[in-house]
Parts: C-alpha cells; structure tokens; sequence
C-alpha cells in the first residue's frame, strides 16, 4: 500500500456564535490521503467543504483533533501544499509570469530557478506566450490555467483545488477537467496527491479514484465510494451512470423523517428550495407513475446538486416524499398535492408545513399570539442567529416566508419588513 500522506483523526470545527452558542460545522471527520491518490470531497453548498479543505492545509485550525503529515502534527511538518481556488485569486497588478513565480519567491527560491519553474509550469499548463499578459487580458479559463501553474510551481505534495472550475462555462470547464486528468494520468505534474472539493457528482467521478461524500449540518462522513472505473472515463457509460446514481442516493438519504417536535437535534435547517420548484419535482415524480429512480431526475432537471438536492429534501421535510434506495417516492399527500388544483394545493401545503417545519409553525404561533399579528422579520432574525450565520439566517427567513406565502399562513411587507397574518377578506367586509 502507498504511504498515507495525510491523515485527519476526528476533526471538528464549531464557529461562535451570537449567545454564546456554537455553530458546528464538521463533526469528526476522519480520513486519510495517500500517495498517488486522487481524491474528491463531495457534499452540497454550505456543507463545510472548504471549512475542510482550509484545516486539512493548514490555512486555518479545527476546534479539536488533529492532523497528522507523514505521521508527524501538521504544526511541526511544514507541509507542501498548494491551493487552487475558485475565484482565481491573482494579482491584478503582476503579468501571468510574475503571479506563478510569487509562491517560489516567498519559498526563498532564486530569481533565475524561479523564472525557469514557472516558465515551465506554464507551459504545462498551456499557456506559453501568455508570460507578459496580464490577468485582466485573459479569459477565465485562462485565469484558472494560471492559478493552477502557480500551485503547481512550488511542487506541492498535495495540490488542493476548491471548486475549480465551477465559476467557468461548461465547455472550458470541460476542457480543464479532461486537461487536468490527462496530466495527472500521465504523471507530468509535480505532485503526488489531489484533494479535489466540489458539488458537481459528475466531476468527481470523472476526475477521482476515491468520493468522499459528506453530509451538512453538521458535516459528517456518510460515505467514501472508491471508483475503479479506467481513465480517460465517459459519462455516458453504464459503470459511470451507476457511480453517479449510487452517489446521488447517498447524498439524498434524509438523515431523519422523524417529524421535527420528535427530534432532540438542533435547529431544523430549511433547506433553499422555492415552492415552484418543490411542487415541479413532486409532479415529475407523479408523471412517473409516483416513483422515480434519482438519476431520472438527474437526466431530467440536471444533474448539479445543487440544484436538486434541496428540492428532494425539501419534499422529504414536508413529507411529499420519501427517499430509499435511489427511488423518490411520493407519500399519499404528496400524491394528493401534486394532482390538486391551486386551491387544495395550498390547503394541503398548508396543513403539511405547520405539521413538519419548525420555522413556520414558530413564526405562525408568534405572530397569532400578538396583537396585531405582525411582528418584525428582525424578530425572527435575532433567534436563528442563535442558531445559524447572520447570512444562512437570513437565507432560512427568506425560504420560511416563500414556503409562509404559498400556504397564505403569512404574508411579508416589504415597506416595513414586518411578518404578518392577513385577514381573511370576508372579515374585511363585514368590517368596512
Ligand atoms: P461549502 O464549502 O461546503 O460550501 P463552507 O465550508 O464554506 O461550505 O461553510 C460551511 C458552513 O460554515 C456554512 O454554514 C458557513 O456559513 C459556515 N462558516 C464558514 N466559515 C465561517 C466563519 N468564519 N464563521 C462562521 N461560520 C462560518
């Protein structure tokens, strides 16, 4: 067995929060990277990929446990790592040259060894000629080609990249990925392992020899899925389909169906999916005769996580569905939603969300008890900062008053950014 480079042996990470409670982000993550490995982090937005990906480097400290580099505690091993980030991160002011030769100059490399790496490095990466461009005269794929020189001009053991290639178009996309893989395959990169974050399910099965697959909230190991499948691999082939899928029901497994006033668990997280687009998932199933195997779905809206794996959750959370072995299944009410006019959607909705969703049940017993049954969204903001980031609380304020909306449980008024519970028009009458 190749040595193991990198071993992470229960790492967690909580962040302060507002109150003095705690956010915990990774929960006992362990794992281990070794020579000649290719590996991918895989998990949804907001997971705690990076968070991951910056205490693996060393960039930033877990809350607890360790990192060991070639057995000894990262602080005393000097590691040679090297980043490639999503946003490129160059300086504008220095030519392509000069922003690949900076990490072998903070390194204490000589002027002359540090022009021929990165010349070369260049050159690996496709981009001789380009030495005295600047950044902003480069298109973004070119720019990621830089960042990638520049990490690889140190001759890291490891090479970390963030989401890489997510902020390009697909093509260029497509076009580094195969790039990147054909380099790593024919062993001309100066590196001996890759650590590769993304949310693209078929961008790690394309690249890696081993998925990690993490859950969020708080981010746990739910899997590692080693992939055999030979280089260079095509997505339209049957064992690659089946990798995906299996990723996919892995990902989609809810942690829990129980109903939220049942669990001892922390805040329910809402996950970012629009009712539209809930309620178009729940009507593709049922135009499918009410199962659906996920990778259907996947061919059907797309394949990026992202975009489909709140909505299934969602749905789940609702209980519109549930979600087994690789199959969406549609519960009897979200049979009953799907095939009901706009009307009984809502009523349904409705019944389903206050049964099932923490926020909206809260936010309903707030604003019915008060008076005037309104009440500030800063309300509301203050306790899920208990319990979220100021962003994510607002993310699940916004989703909480779409979902709010739909089943007319509330209403938000834009003008005073107050929740409030509309009265019924026939009230309306009978007091004008
Ligand atoms: P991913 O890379 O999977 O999208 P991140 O690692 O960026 O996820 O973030 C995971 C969670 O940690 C998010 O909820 C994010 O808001 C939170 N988080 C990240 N950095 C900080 C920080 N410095 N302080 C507080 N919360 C943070």
């Amino acid at each position: 067995m190749a040595n193991v480079i990198l071993e992470a042996k229960h790492l967690s990470k909580a962040y302060p929060m507002r109150g003095g409670s705690q956010l915990t982000v990774l929960e006992d993550i362990n794992l281990s990277v070794r020579e000649g490995e290719f590996i991918s982090i895989l998990g949804p937005s907001g997971a705690g990929k990076s968070t991951l990906l910056r205490i693996l480097s060393g960039l930033i400290e877990p809350t607890s446990g360790k990192i060991l580099y070639h057995g000894k505690p990262l602080e005393e091993a000097f590691p040679s790592i090297g980043m490639v980030f999503q946003s490129f991160a160059l300086f504008p002011w220095l030519t392509v040259l000069e922003n690949v030769e900076v990490g072998l100059k903070v390194k204490g490399v000589d002027r002359e060894t540090a022009r021929q790496k990165a010349v070369k490095m260049l050159d690996l990466v496709g981009l001789d000629g380009f030495e005295d461009a600047y950044p902003r005269e480069l298109s973004g794929g070119m720019k990621q080609r830089v960042g990638i020189a520049r990490a690889l001009a140190i001759e890291p053991e490891i090479l970390f990249m963030d989401e890489p290639f997510s902020a390009l178009d697909i093509l260029t996309a497509d076009n580094l990925r195969n790039e990147l893989i054909r380099l790593w395959i024919e062993k001309k990169l100066p590196i001996k392992s890759i650590i590769f974050v993304t949310h693209n399910i078929e961008e790690a099965v394309f690249l890696s020899d081993r998925a990690i697959i993490l859950s969020h909230n708080p981010a746990t190991i739910r899997a590692e899925i080693t992939i055999n499948i030979p280089h260079v691999r095509n997505k339209n082939q049957k064992e690659f389909k089946l990798t995906v899928d299996d990723i996919f029901t892995i990902l989609t497994r809810p942690k829990t169906e129980v109903p939220f006033m049942l669990r001892k668990e922390r805040y329910q997280f809402l996950p970012h999916a629009k009712v539209g687009a809930i309620a178009g998932l729940l009507e593709l199933v049922l135009s499918k005769g009410g199962t659906i195997d996920i990778s259907e779905v996947t061919t059907d809206l797309g394949l990026e996580v992202d975009d489909v794996f709140p909505l299934i959750e969602a749905a789940a959370f609702l209980g519109f569905a549930t979600v087994k072995e690789g199959d969406i299944k549609l519960t009897e009410e979200g049979i009953n939603f799907s095939r009901s006019d706009l009307l009984q959607k809502k009523v349904i909705f409705r019944e389903m969300a206050l049964k099932n969703i923490q926020l909206i049940n809260q936010i309903y017993q707030v604003l019915t008890t008060t008076e005037k049954k309104r009440m500030s969204e800063d309300f509301f903001i203050e306790i899920l900062e208990n319990h979220f980031t100021k962003d994510e609380a607002w993310n699940q304020l916004e989703t909480a008053i779409d979902w709010g909306r739909y089943a007319e449980l509330f209403a938000y008024d834009y003008d005073s950014g107050e929740l409030y519970i509309e009265e019924p028009e026939i009230e309306q009458i009978e007091k004008a």
